[in-house]
């Protein structure tokens, strides 16, 4: 579609960061163009009215540049889950597993209730790994999985299929 081409336009491939042999996708020079980032956050929102989400939560780092926004346009909170810390209060915490060892991810507790429908909100899905681990703390607040929204999703990693379980019926959307 047109708004697909304009965004991938805005995604710049940059080789061997942040290690040899991996192809990372920078998404600064879409968030330097007003278009293609208003867009993007048009698109992120309306997934989440669409979806009947009652919070968006953004997923550190590039989840808050995203999510923050598109929750402001569809007039839910935002609510960030973060590497583990850093955030200050009662905190909810989820381990998962990375290529080479683990990773915390935490959400504060009171940010989520039985009442909420979440949409996941985040840049880029990789292995999965992270949006699992975020469903799972979604649900462990008593929150219910309206879905996750990306970006883009890297299809050879297998993210998708990694997710599938922990979505139970909620859709993964990549615009
Ligand atoms: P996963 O847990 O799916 O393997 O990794 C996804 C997380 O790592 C996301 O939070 C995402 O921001 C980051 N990530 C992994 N690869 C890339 C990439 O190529 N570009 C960007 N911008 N983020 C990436």
């Amino acid at each position: 579609t047109d708004i697909a081409a304009l965004l991938l336009s805005r995604i710049r491939d940059v080789p061997d960061h942040p290690e040899p042999g991996v192809m990372f996708k920078d998404i600064t020079p879409l968030l330097a163009d007003p278009v293609a980032f208003t867009a993007l956050t048009e698109a992120l929102a309306g997934l989440t009215v669409r979806y009947g989400a009652t919070k968006i939560v953004g997923l550190e780092a590039r989840g808050f540049i995203l999510g923050a926004p598109a929750a402001v346009r569809a007039g839910v909170g935002f609510v960030p889950v973060r590497k583990a810390g850093k955030l200050p209060g009662a905190t909810l915490s989820q381990a998962y597993e990375l290529e080479y060892g683990s990773a915390r991810i935490e959400v504060h507790a009171e940010d989520l209730t039985g009442a909420d429908r979440v949409m996941v909100v985040d840049d880029v899905l990789a292995t999965g790994g992270t949006a699992e681990a975020s469903l799972r703390l979604i649900r462990r607040a008593g929150a219910e999985v309206a879905g996750v929204s990306v970006l883009m999703e890297l299809g050879f990693l297998g993210g998708r299929a990694r997710l599938e379980p922990a979505l139970d019926g909620a859709p993964l959307e990549a615009l």
